[in-house]
């Protein structure tokens, strides 16, 4: 319940009592009586207040992966670094390929363990300098701290290889699952939006060449 808002409602009149409440984790005591109005208005705060501070949290809840807003964070972060370094950086989008099917044909939780699995997956392959954050959906983001490109497709290459050879099971059946990906370094993008633009086309022609695959982001991508 750390993120929980708590408020008291309460005729106690004693300070020390209140206070000792407060102590406790309590946001806010209110006394009784109390006007409705004033009432609604504070919870109401306090619940838009959480409801801003969720979409914040740092870990998305099923992969235990950085979410979406705090990946894009750390774009910003290492885009500074690599440039005060001078050194490479790239980003890698990720897809899994045909994952409706997966859902439609295996069921929904094991849709959740392949999204699992993928996660542990890469967080044990990669550098722990390289930073992992989920999208949205099946989609996931890479970010390849000291490589170009090239290197990065390189090593996300062998990645997609080896992820596409491991056997997903539900319910007694196996099955594979692959992923595409898209490649963009900081030589075809400035800041963060162009960066994810880039690696983004890259995976839409990386799908659209036959899926399970590899490109790199290029000037003339479209
Ligand atoms: P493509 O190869 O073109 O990427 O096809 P696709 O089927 O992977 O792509 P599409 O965007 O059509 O479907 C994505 C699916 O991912 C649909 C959605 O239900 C599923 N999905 C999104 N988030 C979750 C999740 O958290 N768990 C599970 N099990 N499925 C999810
Ligand atoms: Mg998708
Ligand atoms: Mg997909």
């Amino acid at each position: 319940f750390i993120s929980v808002p708590i408020v008291y409602l309460s005729a106690e009149t004693d300070v020390a009592a209140k206070l000792e409440a407060m102590r406790l984790g309590g946001d806010d005591f209110i006394s009784k009586p109390v006007d409705p109005s004033f009432l609604i208005s504070t919870v109401r705060t306090r619940t838009l207040r959480h409801q801003h501070i969720r979409q914040h949290i740092v870990r998305d809840g099923l992969t235990g992966l950085l979410n979406h807003t705090r990946f894009k964070e750390q774009i910003n972060i290492e885009i500074t670094r690599a440039r005060r370094l001078q050194q490479p950086l790239s980003l890698a989008m990720i897809d899994i390929d045909h994952f409706k099917h997966v859902n439609d044909t295996y069921g929904h939780p094991a849709g959740d363990r392949v999204l699992r699995l993928l996660s542990r997956f890469l967080e044990r392959r990669l550098r722990c300098t390289d930073v992992c954050g989920r999208f949205g959906g099946e989609e996931f983001g890479v970010l390849l701290t000291g490589a170009d490109a090239e290197q990065a497709a390189k090593v996300m290459d062998a990645l997609r290889e080896d992820f596409s050879q491991l056997e997903q099971t539900a319910e007694q059946q196996a099955f594979h699952v692959t992923f595409s990906c898209g490649i963009a370094d900081l030589s075809a993008a400035t800041d963060t939006t162009q960066l994810i633009r880039q690696a983004d086309r890259a995976l839409y022609r990386a799908k659209h060449g036959g899926r399970n695959q590899v490109r790199i982001a290029t000037l003339f991508n479209d």
